[in-house]
């Protein structure tokens, strides 16, 4: 089961998604050898970056980046808006130090250094327009305190407070083999749910977030949406309406390949590689995504270079200046 569920409520303006991710996580779980508390923090980021990602309105890829100077230096997840995903992180310590019952607060250091920067990148981005880029820092100031976040729910929570216009709330929850996740977003009053009368409205808002907060991490876990959509909304639906859109598919995929690799040692330069392959006999490195291994040897390497000049020739003249 790897779905995201789309639906709407009738008589509340609220839009919400239910996702449910099992081969898809365990694809990229297969691929990386993370301690047990830094799976969970990545399983629930990886939920989130689909339930953002369904809600897109243009074709491109959402990126949650959370950083800090703690035991998670990099956490990276990548989802395109056909739902396909990819995700990494990168350690400042060995993994045999992280206790398993680390918490999110610690490893990303929220009490002081960690945040969260969210990146929407449209595929047909004209060129010299940079991606809308959102950061937000892990803690809530109030007053003198600070308040460390204690789970990713609650660090996007406070990214869409700071930059969405839409109340959002926002369940997720992850183990070895699952990840599951709740959305609900109040909708313009404007707009489709203009017949709603304001008082209604925001009684409807109210009342969905009360049936959200029902849900428990078991059925999130082991239901598949459509199910947990029933059982959350089975009162809703009847008396108000409920309509749900035909599920979406999530799976895993890294977008590597030798070109890029091949662009990255453009990159470097050719003394650097020269000097790597003098030292080591060829190049060698492995996608930070999904482990694949990739191998330049001189011959290679050579040709990686040769491809430059080749593209240099049939660049335009210089005018000289
Ligand atoms: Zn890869």
């Amino acid at each position: 089961m790897n779905e995201l569920l789309v639906f709407v409520c009738d008589g509340a303006p609220v839009r919400g998604e239910i996702v449910s991710i099992s081969t898809a996580w365990q694809a990229v779980l297969e691929r990386r050898n993370d301690p047990p508390a830094v799976r969970r923090i990545l399983g629930d980021f990886v939920g989130a970056a689909t339930l953002l990602s369904a809600s897109l309105k243009f074709d491109g890829t959402l990126i949650i980046q959370a950083q800090s100077k703690g035991p998670i230096q990099l956490l990276v997840v990548e989802c395109k808006s056909d739902l396909s995903m990819r995700a990494t992180v990168k350690l400042s310590v060995d993994a045999t130090e992280i206790s398993p019952d680390a918490s999110l607060g610690e490893l990303l250091d929220a009490s002081n250094t960690g945040r969260l920067v969210i990146t929407l990148d449209p595929s047909e981005r004209e060129p010299g327009q940079p991606p809308y880029q959102g950061i937000v820092a892990l803690q809530e100031h109030r007053g003198n305190t600070i308040k460390p976040v204690a789970s990713a729910a609650e660090a996007i929570g406070l990214y869409m407070q700071n930059s969405e216009q839409l109340d959002t709330r926002i369940w997720l929850t992850s183990n070895d083999t699952h990840i599951g996740g709740l959305l609900l977003q109040r909708m313009p009053d404007s707009g489709g749910h203009a017949h709603l009368d304001p008082q209604i409205a925001a009684e409807g808002w109210t009342r969905i977030q009360t049936l959200g907060e029902t849900i428990t991490n078991e059925e999130l876990l082991t239901l598949p949406p459509q199910t947990i959509l029933r059982r959350l909304f089975l009162e809703e639906s009847s008396e108000n309406g409920v309509r749900s859109f035909p599920p979406r598919q999530i799976r895993f995929s890294c977008r590597c390949s030798r070109t890029k690799v091949a662009d990255v040692l453009r990159m470097l330069g050719e003394e650097e590689v020269k000097g790597i392959l003098a030292e080591q006999g060829a190049v060698e490195t492995v996608c930070e995504f999904c482990s694949k291994p990739y191998r330049f040897d001189a011959v290679d390497c050579l040709q990686v270079f040769k491809t430059e000049l080749l593209s240099d020739a049939t660049r335009p003249p210089s005018s000289g200046h």
